[in-house]
């Protein structure tokens, strides 16, 4: 097959033939005579597009063309071990002659039958797109291997997410930061970008990246001008012509990854609209917030450590509330031995008798119904539980005793209702659902 799509990135369609067509489980893959549309290969997803086929010969009535959609796209090389095992697989093997090196095919929507002349349309914008970041890929990958020697050794143009650069040595996001600035006046420089096909001898004292011993032909790409070479790669894949048109680099994040940089960035018109989602986000901050942008992070900072301490003085209150209430239901004559925070009231331990429970609101923060929890522990001999909830949805508890196992009380709580909960000799908790009276009833009996 005749790579159009290597020869000239910025042809959109082509009229050609197909040379194959086989149906396997329901599946139409076919091969073609000459493409524009780039196959799976090297990082970056197969083109999209549409297949018409011709009436006649090549007649050019686009209304008598039916559209039938280009799904995916995959190069098997013929050096590959298992090529052969692969196409018998796919049923294919008889479309490839004895003497050819690789093979590129194509699954489409519908059996386009061997000899058919065909109109091949490519979704250009999609292509363009990835064209923009496989190029900023490039030249990002370059300034780094530049600066620091480190390789890209894992790339992926994701569609629906970031372009990843896996680079096998340790970089800041500062350092990675000060390699997009450099990415990007390689950009405002508006280098060429070539291909050339070195021969065997011309490779071998080439220094490029990706160098792997290939047995055929090595696809070079370059960045450079008379003054500075950026980047020199093998790679397959269609590249823009001038840095300038990758518009803009954006590197979104760096992460460590197995001894080196995982690095996300973004090129071009998907870089753009990246940049354009986060500002429209700080711009509905700066409303929702009544401030100007280089103020946000400050605010919102005052706002956060505002909510702490107003959570702090409300839980406060809250047990300052309850604590009054229970010390206004102790038996007369130690109403007044309650005071917030002390955990021992007496040296003797708890001096009232019997058990105790304490329904306190369906928000209650957990850390002041402890806090509550221990407070009744100093002051009762038997079972104490706080609990926090209603009837309908139900209440979560902190309960034990200071002299007895406060395991049997959630014992007692799983017996009688199948409550979660369990805990430690000192204190238990789970979570209950049963009504206020019903759960009283069983802790007053126990
Ligand atoms: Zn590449």
């Amino acid at each position: 097959m005749i790579k159009l799509y290597e020869k000239d990135s910025y042809l959109t369609e082509n009229e050609t033939r197909v040379t194959s067509c086989t149906e396997v489980e329901g599946e139409y893959y076919i091969t073609l005579r000459e493409s524009v549309f780039f196959p799976e290969e090297g990082g970056q997803n197969a083109d999209t597009g549409s297949i018409y086929i011709m009436p006649g010969l090549l007649e050019t009535a686009d209304d008598q063309y039916n559209a039938i959609r280009l799904l995916d796209g995959k190069l098997y090389k013929a050096l590959d071990k298992n090529i052969k095992e692969i196409l018998d697989n796919k049923g294919i093997a008889e479309a490839i002659g004895e003497d050819e090196r690789e093979i590129v095919v194509y699954k489409v929507g519908a059996a386009i039958e061997a000899g058919s002349a065909v109109k091949c349309e490519l979704d250009y914008a999609f292509r363009y797109d990835r064209m923009q970041n496989h190029s900023g890929e490039h030249i990002l990958t370059g300034v780094i291997h530049n600066n620091y020697g480190f390789d890209n050794v894992g790339f992926h143009l994701s569609d629906d997410n970031y372009v990843t650069l896996d680079i096998n040595g340790l970089l800041t996001y500062d350092q990675v930061m000060a390699m997009e600035k450099e990415a990007n006046r390689i950009i405002y420089a508006n280098m060429p970008i070539t291909d050339t096909y070195p021969d065997g001898e011309e490779l071998q004292e080439l220094n490029y990246r990706s160098k792997i011993e290939i047995d055929g032909q090595v696809r070079l790409i370059t960045i450079a001008d008379e003054k500075e070479t950026v980047d020199i790669c093998a790679c397959c894949a269609p590249h823009v012509k001038r840095t300038g048109e990758v518009g803009i680099i954006k590197v979104i994040s760096v992460i460590n990854w197995k001894g080196g940089v995982r690095i996300s960035m973004l090129a071009g018109r998907r870089a753009l609209e990246f940049i354009n989602s986060e500002h429209e986000i700080i711009k509905g901050l700066t409303g929702i917030l009544t401030t100007s942008s280089d103020n946000i992070q400050e605010l919102v900072k005052a706002h956060i450590d505002e909510i702490g301490m107003l959570k702090g003085k409300l839980a406060t209150a809250l047990e300052e509330n309850i604590i009054a209430q229970i010390n206004s239901e102790l038996p007369v004559g130690v109403q007044d031995i309650g005071v917030i925070g002390e955990e021992i009231i007496s040296d003797k331990g708890p001096v009232v008798e019997g058990n105790y429970i304490k329904f306190v609101s369906p928000d209650f923060p957990a850390n002041s119904m402890k806090n509550i929890y221990n407070y009744m522990l100093s002051l009762y001999k038997g079972y104490v539980a706080v609990m926090s909830g209603d009837d309908e949805n139900g209440y979560r508890y902190f309960g034990g005793s200071a002299l007895k196992d406060s395991r049997e009380l959630a014992a007692a709580l799983r017996e009688r209702f199948d409550a979660k909960g369990g805990g430690k000799a000192d204190m238990v908790q789970g979570q209950i659902k049963a009504s206020s009276k019903e759960i009283e009833a069983v802790i007053v009996e126990l």
